[in-house]
């Protein structure tokens, strides 16, 4: 049995950063990941024209100046290899691989008393006063639910998965099956190499063009020299991006000023630009019609065939209530005679065959299938492990009717327990670097409070948590986002109960809340001493978004 004072389960950004923050403690911390490396996300999705969608130097840590001034992005939007080896760098800089396990799972945890009980894939049991999901808001790949893949001959890829050895496709037919974020990106690079390329979409997704291109010197002395205010530009905007905020509704200009509003929004190439345009986009249907109108205009004039550019434009659900894509290439690929649109909605994959996949309109025959379906996205990774809390209560029992959390930071009955950009926290409506980093500066400095004043256990209260999700889902009524059908509210997974997974309220009034709590002696939190005939420090004051 191995004795620790925190375990930290997961070793990409959060994982990362949050055993740098422990090390300070002197606390005795150790990472376990499945990964054979650090990098989380970017160790797993490997597939070609993986990049992120938020210029790189934002997504990126600001904890260390040092490393900000040594560290050069060569582009706008860092492909993964880049960004993995900035994690890896991290990791080698900061000499953090001596505490992380790789190739290896936790698989079981539960509460007794004093602490956590750990068990792991390779057998070894742990003991652990503290226990910090870093586990990552899209790091367990859904099942795609296609019948008869085993019997496909071909090839059959996930791009969550995707081999570290890379792929080669010359001269190959393909098909792609899905259009999210990671099949838009795909698309257009396999299509560079296909014989022929067949992109099964379900749903159509909003997508705008990166415009990314390699940074210049001047920009790139310009940010290092302005690193800090720009950090707090950051902290200070509604996703970690900054963005001219808006001041008027998108309804009180005139369509002429609007249009020329999005175009310069569009032209910027940042994800939230265009949906950040005007004060209602994501609160007002109508409002919210004119920029996504002004989206299929873009696919129409870019994609010459109308029927094709037809079947690539929402039309189901308002724009933003559902992740919206940054493309290289995306809505251009389909104007290559071997690139094909299946619309599965119309016509859906009904099996998979020996040789290809089938729908009522018959058999695509291709070589290889790439699944870019998705991710049991904020509770898949905790509910694999299934904590047992208090009183023997699974994480899955108390999360039956949804995901349910005190800041997205803890959950009632699970003691010493913390979930990094857990559910009903900014996390995926977020640049999570940035969500990350306060998340784990939160945790950290609440353990090192609980060590300076003898407390041995630290619980949310019930009340709390049950305050918190019905105002945190009361903000979410006064949005757009309950219209769509979207990972946001878990809809792409079967039986997940609806419950959207995100705090909506943007990062710095968030920030706001988390540091009141703290400050306010840790509110809504019982902090027990070691020695049980001490009074627990607890705060009973409500709680307030
Ligand atoms: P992760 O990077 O997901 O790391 C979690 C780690 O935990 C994984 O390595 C996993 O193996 C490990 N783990 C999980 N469960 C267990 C277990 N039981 N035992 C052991 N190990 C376990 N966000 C943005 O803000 N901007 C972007 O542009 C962006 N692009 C993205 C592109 C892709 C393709 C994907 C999938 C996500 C993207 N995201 C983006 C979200 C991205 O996940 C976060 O930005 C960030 O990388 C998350 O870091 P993390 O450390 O919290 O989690
Ligand atoms: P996703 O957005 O959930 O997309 C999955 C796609 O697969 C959807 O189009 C879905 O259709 C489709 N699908 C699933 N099962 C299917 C089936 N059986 N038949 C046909 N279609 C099926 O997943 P993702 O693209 O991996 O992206 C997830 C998130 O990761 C993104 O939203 C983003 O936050 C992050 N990400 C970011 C980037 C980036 O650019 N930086 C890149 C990749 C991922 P339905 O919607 O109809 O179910």
């Amino acid at each position: 049995m191995t004795d620790i004072d925190v375990l930290v389960v997961g070793a990409g950004f959060a994982g990362l950063y949050q055993l740098h923050r422990l090390r300070d403690l002197g606390l005795r911390t150790r990472v376990i990941d499945a990964a054979s490396d650090v990098g989380g996300t970017w160790y797993w999705n490997r597939y070609p024209g993986a990049r992120c969608d938020v210029e790189s130097m934002s997504y990126s840590y600001s904890f260390s100046p040092e490393l900000e001034q040594d560290w050069t992005w060569t582009e706008k939007y860092p492909a993964q290899p880049e960004i993995l080896a900035y994690l890896q760098h991290v990791a080698d800089r900061f000499d953090l691989r001596r505490d992380i396990t790789f190739d290896t799972s936790v698989t079981a945890a539960s509460w007794a008393d004093d602490g956590w009980r750990i068990t792991t894939d390779a057998g070894e049991r742990i003991t652990s006063r503290w226990l910090i999901w870093a586990t990552g808001c899209l790091s367990v790949p859904k099942d795609p639910q296609i019948d008869g893949l085993d019997d496909f001959g071909g090839r059959v890829l996930s791009t969550a998965r995707w081999p570290h050895e890379g792929v080669d496709v010359t001269g190959e037919r393909v098909a792609v099956v899905g259009t999210g974020s990671s099949g838009i990106q795909v698309t257009p690079v396999l299509a560079a190499d296909a014989a022929e390329l067949t992109v099964f979409q379900r749903t159509p997704s909003y997508s705008f063009p990166a415009f990314n291109r390699p940074l210049d010197a001047d920009e790139i002395a310009e940010r290092k020299a302005t690193y800090p205010q720009w950090r707090d530009a950051q902290r200070a905007s509604g996703f970690g991006v900054p963005v001219a905020l808006p001041t008027r509704s998108a309804l009180e200009v005139d369509p002429a000023e609007r249009a020329a509003t999005y175009r310069e929004r569009w032209d910027s190439g940042v994800l939230t630009a265009v949906t950040s345009a005007y004060t209602d986009i994501r609160t007002n249907l109508e409002a919210n019609e004119t920029a996504a109108e002004f989206v299929r205009e873009r696919i129409r004039e870019t994609v010459t065939d109308p029927a094709v550019a037809e079947t690539l434009s929402p039309r189901s659900y308002p724009l933003g209530t559902r992740r919206p894509c940054l493309d290289t290439g995306f809505y251009e690929a389909f104007n290559a005679d071997h690139v094909h649109l299946v619309d599965a909605r119309e016509t859906p994959i009904q099996r998979a065959t020996a040789d290809g996949l089938r729908t009522r309109d018959g058999v695509t025959e291709v070589d290889t299938i790439v699944l870019a379906t998705g991710f049991d996205a904020v509770t898949g990774a905790l509910l694999a492990v299934d904590p047992v809390g208090r009183d023997g209560e699974r994480l899955s029992e108390h999360w039956a009717d949804g995901a349910r959390s005190y800041l997205g930071l803890a959950v009632a009955g699970f003691p010493n327990m913390f979930t990094v950009t857990g559910p009903s926290s900014p996390n995926v409506l977020s640049n999570m670097v940035v969500s990350i980093e306060q998340h784990v500066d939160w945790i950290t400095d609440a353990i090192a409070r609980c060590e300076a004043d003898g407390v041995a256990t630290m619980e949310v209260e019930a009340a709390a948590e049950e305050a918190w999700v019905t105002q945190t889902a009361a903000m979410v009524d006064q949005t757009l986002y309950p219209r769509a059908d979207s990972w946001y509210l878990g809809s792409n997974i079967p039986g997940k109960p609806r419950v959207h997974l995100a705090w909506v309220g943007g990062i710095a009034a968030y920030r706001d809340v988390c540091d009141a709590v703290a400050a306010d002696d840790y509110r809504g939190f019982t902090r027990q001493r070691a020695d049980p005939h001490s009074p627990s420090l607890r705060t009973p004051r409500p709680v307030s978004a």
